[in-house]
């Protein structure tokens, strides 16, 4: 009797474990392979299950197809009011190592919390607000046959005079539009729209930017390729306010990005290293207040284009997070470690100037 029990729950144990492994195989996620947009949705799922006090996700607008634009948002409980860093990937849909940045960003952002202090500390003052896709009717167009595989714009149809398919978001947005850069060929791959925000996915960034400009410190749009990175302005005759700062931390960022891999990024305005352009989400952004604001140009100079070969995605990368990081971590520590600081001084400067009121009345 005993025996038969015992093999009873022999068997159960190990189907139970069976069922745990295969849970953990299903949900083994290669990060050095290019994703559909299923798959994307399906992981964001996942992390949301796997890391409920740490993930959570914002549905924050729909495509022209009617996909929901979905946000991964990061962050560790605080009873402070929080800051808020904003990364989107995949605004032109044949970029896909911008995706996969996303992807490996988050991962890596979970992986470390718990044993990097400084990455713990960094998610208790701020909530990462990451879109993976943010141009998610390209990005299905893009996978659907190798004669789409190049698709950069939105899928949203021409006009009466025009028939040709799609805008380019990153022309579309209410920053200098339709100023430099742009086309008004509805045909064209730098077609800016119809209208200032036609399209509904500039349109949702637009109301999330603008709903939270006071709280969003810093603005990272991933793209590739060229190994750049772009700061505001694309147009060449507005320059902003705050530029030297900007240089200084893109080439601060462009300098850890070396230190990974030996890759050179080079960083300016669009004017100055690689073509004037206007109505892109990284001018909206600084033109709003968001202080920090810039674009990432991704592996790699041309040799493989928008079809970089996946044993690349992983160096790439690795690369690009230190570079975020970079950024992230100066605009954090300007915001509360030196803010801390500098508030510490100003006690100890109150209290020196308070004993020696006090001394001079004696
Ligand atoms: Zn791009």
């Amino acid at each position: 009797m005993l025996g038969s029990v015992l093999a009873v729950l022999l068997i159960l144990t190990l189907q139970t474990h069976d069922r745990a492994v295969e849970g953990l195989e299903q949900w083994a996620y290669d990060y050095t392979k290019y994703h559909t947009m299923d798959e994307i949705s399906e992981w964001m799922k996942t992390m949301e299950r796997d890391y409920p006090d740490v993930v959570s996700s914002i549905i924050y607008g729909n495509t022209y197809e009617k996909r929901n634009i979905t946000l991964l948002k990061i962050g560790l409980s605080s009873t402070d009011p929080k800051k808020m860093i904003w990364m989107d990937c995949g605004i032109h849909a044949r970029e896909w190592i911008a995706p996969a940045f996303c992807q490996h960003f988050v991962k890596e952002i979970l992986g470390s919390y718990k044993t990097d202090p400084k990455i713990d500390e960094m998610l208790r003052h701020l909530d990462f607000y990451i879109t993976p896709v943010l141009n998610m009717d390209g990005y299905v167009y893009s996978w659907k046959d190798n004669t789409t595989r190049l698709w950069r714009k939105t899928r949203s149809p021409g006009t009466d005079t025009c028939t040709c398919f799609g805008t380019d978001l990153n022309r579309n947005f209410y920053a200098n539009w339709g100023m430099v850069g742009i086309s008004r060929n509805c045909c064209s791959e730098i077609y800016n729209g119809l209208s200032p925000l036609s399209e509904p996915e500039a349109q949702a960034v637009t109301d999330f930017l603008s709903a939270n400009r006071d709280n969003i410190l810093c603005f990272l749009t991933i793209h590739s390729y060229g190994q750049l990175i772009l700061l505001p302005y694309g147009h060449p005759n507005i320059t902003a306010p705050n530029q030297d700062e900007l240089m200084k931390v893109g080439l601060a960022a462009a300098e850890a990005i070396k230190a990974v891999h030996g890759m050179d990024y080079t960083v300016g305005t669009p004017p100055k290293v690689l073509y004037p352009n206007s109505g892109s989400s990284r001018d909206f952004a600084r033109l709003i207040g968001i202080p920090f604001s810039f674009t990432f140009e991704l592996r790699d100079k041309g040799q493989y284009g928008f079809l970089l070969p996946e044993d690349q995605i992983q160096p790439t990368c690795e690369e690009a997070y230190q570079g975020a990081l970079s950024i992230i971590t100066y605009i954090h520590d300007k915001s509360y470690v030196r803010a801390a600081a500098s508030s510490i001084a100003a006690t100890l400067w109150s209290i020196v100037l308070a004993v020696w009121l006090s001394c001079a009345t004696v």
